[in-house]
């Protein structure tokens, strides 16, 4: 690791101030991802600003027809929401089978989606339920939100300050996780919006994108048989040691099909 400034935030005006005063700032959530980015030397940031003291970006609660989760919100607070279990199973699901209970009890929405893995879990969900992305300058649109591997429509010190997921009619989600890390090799997010049929995949590609033949076919009939035949092309997908490009598009259609009979 080196060496670094650390500042704890107390308010979100605060945060900004102090990344805004140091020469290559990060700010830190629950630290997931960027302590073990800084212990390999990966990165090397002047300053760190640490958001755990705002309890303002913590909470889940609905608002019209949205669920929306405060940035700081972690993984096992969604996954045992009442409201999220009631409104959207599916996202409850999800935030469930992210890593370990450490993991859970530590990571957050809002660094996940600023860090963008491509095999992060959250992204399908909220490109598949046409979510909403709020930071403290703008709304964004979450087609708009993820632009490639570890990249975001975010600007230099844009906060994330939470998410709206309008709740959809109809949604499932399915992985199939690395064993060791439990992220997902491929995950499938698939919802009947407002909008009409959305299936957002994760871990296959550089980044989430949507498949829309399956759309098509499940505005017509909503069911797994819509998907079952359906191939996706294996031209640019992830080829690692945990699988091939072939097989990861093999599993898309495998999780589109297990996340609708979800
Ligand atoms: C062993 C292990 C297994 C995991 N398995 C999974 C998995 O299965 N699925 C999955 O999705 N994830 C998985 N994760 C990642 C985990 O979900 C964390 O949410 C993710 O690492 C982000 O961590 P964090 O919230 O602590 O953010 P941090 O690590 O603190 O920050 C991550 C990045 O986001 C930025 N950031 C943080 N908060 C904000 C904000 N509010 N606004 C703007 N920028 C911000 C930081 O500057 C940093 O660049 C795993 C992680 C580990 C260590």
């Amino acid at each position: 690791m080196y060496d670094f400034e650390y500042h704890r935030a107390a308010s979100v005006d605060d945060a900004k101030s102090k990344f805004g005063g140091a020469d290559d700032a990060r700010y830190m959530a629950g630290g997931m991802t960027l302590l073990p980015v800084l212990k390999q030397r990966l990165d090397q940031p002047s300053d760190l600003v640490d958001l755990g003291d705002l309890d303002d970006l913590r909470g889940i609660s609905e608002d019209g027809g949205n669920v929306v989760i405060k940035a700081m919100t972690v993984h096992h607070a969604v996954n045992t929401s009442d409201l999220v279990r009631s409104k959207i199973p599916a996202l409850a699901h999800l935030a469930g089978t992210i890593g370990d209970p450490m993991v859970r009890n530590r990571g957050t929405i809002g660094g996940s989606l600023a860090n963008n893995d491509p095999a992060a879990s959250y992204p399908s969900a909220v490109v598949a339920l046409n979510a909403a992305i709020h930071t403290d300058q703008r709304t964004i649109a979450a087609d708009d939100f993820f632009e490639g591997m570890f990249t975001t429509a975010l600007d230099e010190g844009e906060l994330i300050t939470g998410v709206s997921f309008p709740v959809p009619e109809a949604a499932g989600y399915m992985h199939f996780p690395n064993p060791a890390s439990r992220y997902p090799i491929v995950g499938v997010f698939v919802a009947k919006t407002a909008d009409g049929a959305r299936v957002a995949v994760t871990g296959a590609g550089a980044c989430v994108y949507r498949v829309p033949e399956m759309e098509e076919a499940l505005n017509a009939n909503w069911s797994p048989d819509a998907v079952a035949g359906i191939k996706v092309s294996a031209d640019d997908l992830n080829e690692d040691i945990h699988a091939s490009a072939e097989y990861r598009a093999h599993l898309v259609t495998v999780m589109a099909k297990r996340a609708l009979a979800a």
